[in-house]
């Protein structure tokens, strides 16, 4: 064994450490990489390397300008991708959205004020909601890389939830998936959705945090079909669907006489 494979060895030891063993818990940044490199002793480039790998597995999201984060403490990608690979696509979302409105209710119990403002600098930032959950076919980068859903399952405050939510999008990355999901809202739906979304949470509503989830999820990401058709997720009949519009209303009218 060569000197290099073995720094990268103990480097990503001393870093699955790190995680595993909750000493840098789900949720938070890990230290920067100099520093890194000055604890366990090697050059930067080892311990970029080693952040590199484990953030393929599900471990660790580097994001532009804020750091790297813990999304998981064990590899999500490996081993809740095998259980996934089990399910329809149909199935998965359907889990995904589960997850999605559970961390939105725990989100409006348990966000603490610095969660707030990640939540709205992140919303702010995702205007237009390029980066929302969405998968164009052919699209790799952009797909389901919301930081703002990401901070939700932060806030939440659960860090099962967020290594499940972290596993799930994984999944829906693998090949057998890329291309059968869009997105079907326009920019302006996202950014109102996120809005009512974020504004339940400020208020600490978490009924009102379920609902407008519900309703955010249920046309970010849909299934199409060969033909490229979309595949309704969930059917409603009129009078269900009047009932949403009229809730959506009433809170768009006390988010406008706020
Ligand atoms: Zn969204």
């Amino acid at each position: 064994m060569t000197m290099g494979s073995e720094r990268a060895r103990s480097t990503l030891a001393y870093l699955r450490r790190h995680i595993s063993t909750g000493a840098w818990p789900v949720g938070s940044r890990i230290p920067i990489e100099p520093e890194l490199a000055e604890q366990i002793g090697v050059g930067r480039s080892t311990v970029r390397e080693a952040v590199r790998s484990l953030a393929s597995i599900g471990m660790l999201e580097t994001l532009p300008g804020r750091g790297t984060f813990v999304r998981s403490s064990a590899p999500t990608s490996t081993l809740l991708n095998e259980f996934l690979n089990d399910f329809t696509l149909e199935e998965i979302l359907s889990y995904r959205r589960a997850l999605e409105i559970e961390a939105a209710q725990q989100a409006a119990l348990h966000r603490s004020d610095e969660d707030l403002v990640a939540l709205e600098r992140a919303a702010l930032e995702e205007k237009g909601c390029t980066r929302c959950p969405v998968l164009l076919n052919g699209s790799e980068s952009s797909a389901f890389d919301s930081t703002f859903h990401r901070l939700l399952f932060d806030a939440a405050k659960n860090r099962l939830l967020a290594s499940l939510y972290a596993g799930t999008n994984d999944q829906l990355r693998t090949p057998a998936h890329r291309g059968r999901l869009a997105n079907v809202a326009t920019a302006s739906e996202m950014e109102r959705d996120h809005a009512r979304v974020l504004d339940a949470i400020r208020r600490r509503d978490f009924i009102d945090a379920v609902h407008s989830m519900a309703d955010h999820v249920d046309h970010d990401v849909v299934i199409v079909n060969d033909r490229q058709e979309v595949v309704p997720a969930l059917v409603r009949t009129p009078e269900q669907q009047q009932r949403i519009n009229t809730a959506r209303e009433a809170d768009e009218l006390r988010a406008a006489t706020r």
